[in-house]
């Protein structure tokens, strides 16, 4: 198993929570709710800059991103085990929908949801 796999960032996440005790407190519930919160400490790096500043983030900036971002990988990994969804499949089933709501010859270029074009 590769350790840049979703499986092994699976089995890391459940050996973490297990040494802490911590699975008691893993419902989907609370996990979807602590992927929430990661997601808004990820939007919190970027409040209030530009669009062009947030391309051009400093160290410490690039540094809380990349901590935020992986926060939110660690709890999506832990609600996807939770919840006995395989990621890699969930995720090639979403792109085939989106394909089929966003074909490019229709939306190039166009930003609108698929319900509004
Ligand atoms: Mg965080």
């Amino acid at each position: 198993m590769s350790v840049d796999s979703l499986e092994w960032l699976t089995i890391a996440m459940r050996e973490f929570a297990k040494e802490r005790e911590w699975d008691q407190f893993h419902s989907p519930k609370n996990l979807s709710m602590a992927l929430a919160g990661e997601t808004g400490e990820l939007l919190d790096c970027f409040r209030w800059l530009t669009e062009e500043a947030s391309y051009q983030l400093d160290a410490q900036q690039a540094q809380a991103v990349k901590e935020e971002l992986a926060d939110v990988l660690l709890f999506t990994v832990c609600l996807a085990d939770k919840l006995d969804i395989n990621l890699f499949e969930a995720a090639q089933e979403k792109m085939l929908k989106n394909e089929s709501h966003y074909p490019a010859d229709r939306v190039k270029g166009c930003a609108k949801k698929y319900t509004e074009y």
